[in-house]
């Protein structure tokens, strides 16, 4: 709830600022309640999210990619943010990464990727691809926390460093941290590599099998 306070603060001292202000010493309009709390419905939430401007990101992206798949699912995907592709379409982890990501959740865990659900950190794209800032993070994760709220998932499966980063506030390195199981408030999150690392380092997909196997076996 912070998060989402702080976030229109800077939502509208952008705005003060493209109305030509310079400072930020004003009394600044107090906001009620109910403009603080995200809507609980999955669809209400996504037609929010289609129409955040909360962030610089939104100011580059072609769209707001919100996640998707079973909203009954019991694994949930974490990644970083969109890509390019994912920018262009809508969808996450659509790309070379998305093609990886695939193949471990049918080829391993032996189900169809929609019985899963695929959702990011930040919804927008970062420019050529960076990493999100920690502002940037933290404005959009409050979707995050109430798409999980949502979908209550059975195991929330982070991919790579700065998803598992965000949703944890633990900045264990992902090299020592993968393959464990973390208990957080009533979630088991299992963090694994991000597939673009595997992409860059096919020597680790033998730790992400090993990490997959252990999400098979948590599995119901
Ligand atoms: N990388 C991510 O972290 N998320 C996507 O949706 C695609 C690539």
């Amino acid at each position: 709830m912070k998060n989402l306070h702080n976030a229109l603060l800077l939502k509208q001292l952008y705005q003060l600022r493209q109305l030509g202000y310079r400072y930020t010493g004003l009394a600044l309009p107090q906001h009620k309640e109910s403009d603080l709390i995200l809507p609980s419905s999955m669809d209400e939430l996504k037609k929010q999210a289609l129409n955040c401007h909360l962030c610089e990101l939104s100011k580059s992206r072609t769209h707001v990619v919100f996640g998707e798949g079973d909203e009954n699912a019991e694994i949930l995907f974490v990644g970083e943010g969109p890509g390019a592709t994912e920018d262009s379409t809508g969808h996450p982890f659509v790309g070379r990464a998305g093609e990886v990501l695939t193949n471990m959740i049918e080829k391993v865990l032996l189900i169809p990727r929609s019985e899963v659900y695929i959702a990011n950190i930040v919804k927008c794209r970062p420019p050529n691809n960076r990493v999100p800032t920690a502002t940037e993070a933290h404005t959009c994760l409050p979707y995050l926390h109430k798409q999980i709220e949502s979908i209550k998932p059975k195991l929330i499966v982070t991919l790579g460093a700065t998803a598992y980063h965000y949703l944890t506030g633990d900045e264990s390195k992902i090299t020592q941290i993968r393959g464990t199981v973390q208990k957080r408030d009533n979630y088991t999150i299992i963090p694994t590599f991000h597939p673009s690392y595997l992409l860059r380092n096919p020597s680790a997909k033998k730790e992400a099998f090993i990490d997959m196997k252990l999400i098979k076996s948590l599995m119901g």
